[in-house]
């Protein structure tokens, strides 16, 4: 059966963000992040980044009207092929509404993946997280020459710390993970099964265990 419509759940820093770029383009779907989007909005300075910015950078989840709004912009895609959903449904009533609109089309989710990694890697991984502040180009700080005096390989751009990759903010996120996205996948547990697949290891073996467990 062709997959069309994947849902991709995981912690802060699991690598979800990354695999799910990779299998989207494998699997021809369109890759809709809320995370990008919200990104983007604070970035330009929209009235929807001016709402979103406080929440994000605190580590806390963006209320569920801001983000069900959004998602609401987003029908043309959700109804125009396949996609790859990153980052929603984070919470219950974000996954319930979810239903409803795809029940609304007659859409059904095909997989739901589950990208897991256990919580004191993630704080490492993301405490030493580094982003060009110019063209977003992702580095870790252990392979920067010049650790954080280092510029970006690719443009030249000052390499920043995300204020939500601050270590306090990292483990807040991840509580936030567990008391509010936790429950949407015992939701897709009981609704239709969940692919399981750990986000610890070499990069491009996980993304070939993704592609082999579709179903
Ligand atoms: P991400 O790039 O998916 O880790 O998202 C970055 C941040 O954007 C999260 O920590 C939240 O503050 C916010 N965010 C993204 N998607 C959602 C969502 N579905 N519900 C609430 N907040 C979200």
């Amino acid at each position: 059966m062709a997959v069309r419509h994947v849902i991709i759940i995981g912690p802060p820093g699991s690598g979800k963000g990354t695999q799910a770029m990779r299998v989207a383009d494998k699997l021809d779907l369109k890759h809709l992040s809320t995370g990008d989007l919200l990104r983007e909005a604070v970035s330009e300075g929209t009235e929807l980044g001016k709402k979103a910015e406080e929440y994000m950078k605190a580590g806390l989840l963006v209320p569920d009207e801001i983000m069900l709004g959004l998602i609401r912009e987003q029908l043309d895609v959700l109804e125009g092929g396949g996609w790859m959903l990153d980052g929603f449904p984070r919470t219950l009533p974000q996954a319930e509404t979810l239903a409803e609109l795809l029940a609304g089309k007659d859409l059904a989710i095909d997989m739901v993946l589950l990208i897991d990694v256990e919580s004191e890697e993630i704080v490492g991984r993301l405490t030493s997280r580094r982003v060009c502040g110019d063209c977003k180009a992702v580095y870790n700080l252990s392979m920067l020459p010049d650790g954080d005096e280092s510029v970006c390989e690719k443009c030249g751009g000052k390499l920043v710390t995300r204020p939500d990759d601050r270590e306090e903010t990292v483990r807040r996120r991840l509580k936030v993970y567990e008391e509010q996205t936790a429950p949407v996948l015992d939701f897709y547990r009981k609704l239709r099964g969940v692919t399981e697949v750990t986000g610890s290891g070499d990069i491009d073996e996980i993304t070939a265990e993704i592609i082999r467990g579709r179903r």
